[in-house]
């Protein structure tokens, strides 16, 4: 088995000016100068007005830009909306998608992920693919079911041999304070997991398996050093640069 390259992405949601720009500095200079594992992939998702700037801002260093969804369509009358070969065109080497903030207020399903996953392929970007249960399905036993539903419609085929990563992400920790037991985390990882490897086959076994919800410095060695966890997507810990990099630190 090939182990997968770790990587912390910061989902910075409907935050973030140009001044912000500062924090993504302030990361890419702590890395620069000797934070963090070497191996470890390091990306900021900013809202799409700043990718540019923040891809500008970045440039040179380790840290990667990546969008926080796209159009599934290419081009066309979409107002508002946003295509994947324009996140690529202004920096973007990633993109988060289905994200439950979208899968929720968006009305977002898998098939729908699975096609904006088709199209960001197309586009060059490696998606970061979001799955997650809620909190009514988690105590109704049906945790493990529902992400494997998940994971099974929003990736689609085209992924064989591509690189991208799975984020486990519980929908009642996003934000909250609150997250699984690791035994929980654990118990998903490896489920999902398994499920690349039925889908993929073994070429899968690099892709990593982020966790998200409420990944903050002081949880953050338990969790990222959970079995089958190859990183985190991060929210609102990833907004000051102090509290991401003591998230990246704690990888080792
Ligand atoms: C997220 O939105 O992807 C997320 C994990 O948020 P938070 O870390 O704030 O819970």
């Amino acid at each position: 088995m090939t182990a997968p390259t770790p990587l912390i992405a910061g989902n910075w949601k409907m935050h973030g000016l140009a001044a912000s720009l500062d924090e993504a500095r302030a990361v890419a200079a702590a890395l620069a100068g000797g934070v963090g594992a070497k191996a470890t992939r390091v990306a900021i998702c900013p809202a799409a007005p700043l990718i540019s700037r923040m891809a500008q801002a970045l440039a040179g260093s380790r840290v990667e830009t990546g969008g926080q969804d796209c159009r599934a369509e290419a081009s066309g009358a979409f107002t508002g909306d946003v295509a994947a070969e324009m996140l690529a065109d202004a920096g973007a080497t990633l993109v988060i998608l289905g994200h439950s903030e979208r899968r929720a207020g968006h009305g977002e399903d898998d098939a729908l992920v699975a096609a904006k996953v088709g199209a960001a392929l197309r586009a060059g970007l490696e998606p970061i693919i979001c799955v997650g249960e809620a909190l009514d399905q988690r105590e109704s036993g049906h945790a493990l079911s529902v992400v494997i539903g998940q994971v099974r419609g929003s990736l689609p085929a085209g992924l064989a041999g591509r690189p991208f990563s799975v984020a486990y992400e519980p929908v009642w920790a996003i934000g909250t304070g609150l997250t699984p037991t690791t035994p929980e985390i654990e118990e998903m990882h490896r489920a999902i997991r398994r499920v690349l490897g039925e889908m993929f086959g073994p070429a899968a076994d690099r892709a990593p398996i982020l966790y998200g919800g409420s990944v903050k410095p002081s949880n953050a060695a338990e969790i990222l050093h959970a079995a089958e966890v190859g990183g985190a997507l991060v929210g609102g810990a990833s907004l000051k640069a102090d509290d991401f990099l003591e998230i990246i630190r704690a990888l080792g």
